[in-house]
This record gives structure tokens, sequence and C-alpha cells, in this order.
């Protein structure tokens, strides 16, 4: 299937989605997943209309950025892979979202070299949801400290909270967790307005369940190798 027809397959099961839960489908935004599709992929998804696009790998991020750099303050580039501490700079600098900020530590450095003409760096927590250890992301019980000191951070925005829940006939139940969460910052006077949850494979649970941002890659851009 060409991009173009794809994407418009992801934003009609989206819609569905909305109407389904009773949201209005503006409600839901889309971030197109571009890791190891070419900078090529990324703008004929452009062309077709996509506008944010998320990238997992620091190193290929920033080589995409570089070669659609023609595009820049057209596109919104996320980072939503893991972050290491000694290559924050050049993703406070390139970069317009980081979802996947667990640590006070990331979030000090990136506040710190976010260059001053830009706008605050839009941040998420990323939550371990599925307790997997293999997975990333803070414990449930650690997210609410963390949010309120990365909101006090000058150069950060933050926006809300991702995760990817584990696959299976529990991954409903970690959806509803996620929102729970994102709802009882809201009442503790964090202003978000972002729940990145939802990927190719469960983006209607996600919709259901109240997230703002899904998360798509292969569902466009086909089966990665
Ligand atoms: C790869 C990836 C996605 C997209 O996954 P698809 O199944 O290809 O839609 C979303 N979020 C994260 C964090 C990813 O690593």
């Amino acid at each position: 299937m060409a991009i173009s027809d794809s994407l418009q397959a992801t934003k009609h099961r989206i819609a569905a989605a909305c109407v389904a839960a009773g949201r209005p489908p503006e409600a839901v935004r889309l971030l197109v997943v571009s890791k190891t599709f070419p900078a090529s992929a990324v703008r004929e998804a452009f062309a077709a209309g996509a506008r944010a696009f998320g990238e997992n790998y620091v190193q290929e991020g920033l080589a995409k950025v570089d070669e659609l750099a023609d595009l820049r303050g057209q596109i919104e580039w996320h980072l939503i892979g893991p972050l290491q501490s000694n290559k924050t700079r050049p993703v406070a600098e390139q970069f317009d979202w980081v979802h996947g900020v667990d640590r006070l530590k990331i979030a000090e450095r990136l506040s710190e070299q976010r260059p001053a003409a830009l706008p605050p760096l839009n941040v998420c927590l990323q939550v371990n949801v599925s307790g997997e250890t293999s997975k990333s992301g803070l414990a449930l019980d650690e997210v609410a400290a963390l949010a309120h000191r990365v909101a006090a951070l000058p150069r950060l925005h933050l926006r809300g909270l991702m995760a990817v829940p584990e696959p299976g006939p529990g991954a409903l139940a970690q959806h509803r967790t996620m929102a729970t969460l994102f709802d009882t910052l809201k009442t503790e006077g964090l202003a978000l307005d972002t729940l990145s949850l939802g990927m190719s494979a469960d983006l209607e649970d996600a919709i259901t369940a109240g997230s703002t941002m899904v998360r798509v890659g292969s569902a466009i851009f086909g089966t990665r190798a």
C-alpha cells in the first residue's frame, strides 16, 4: 500500500475509535513513527499531510532531521526512544519533544541545554506500566514526584505521560491505569495535555482509555526489517 493510503487508513482507524469512545476525533493526535525508514519515506508521509514524526534512536533521528532540513519548522520531531545523558545536547538542540524521560538527571540536562532561542522542550515522562524488567520507564509510584520536579524546570514544558503497555489480555487495563494516573496528576495541579499511548496494534484500546497521542509506525510504513 502506498504511504498516503496507509496514512489515510490509520486516520480512519483513529477517527472510528474516537467515535466508538464518544470522543471528538480531534482529541487524538497522530505521531508517525519513522524509525528505520529513510528520510524519503518521511518526505512521502509529509506530502500526504503528516506533520509530527517520531524517532527511537538519537543518531538516526539527527541524521533525518539533517536530511530534511528544508522542512524544518514544518515538521515536529519527537524522540520516543531511550536517551542517555551523554546524548542530551543534540536532542535538546534539534528535537521538539522527548517522550522517554524517566530520570531527573536527564530532564535537568535537557533543560540546561535547550537553546534560549527555541521554545521550551516538550517532554513526557515514560512509565513502565507493565512492570516488565526489560522496559525502561518509571514505576507507577515514582511518577508524581518526578512530574512535579520536571514541571519546575525552566526550559522544559512537561506535557504528560508516555507508556508501552504489554500486549495481551491485560493491555486495556494497563491503558486505563495510565489514564487514571494522568488524571490524578492533573488534579494535583499539573497542566498536562498529552497521554502518549497506543501503537499500530493497540491504538483502539489506547483511545478507548483516553490516549491523546498515538504513535504509529508499521501500520503506515510497513513491517520494519
Ligand atoms: C516503534 C515504536 C512505536 C511504533 O510501533 P508500531 O508498532 O510500528 O506502530 C511506538 N512507540 C515506541 C516507543 C516505539 O518504539
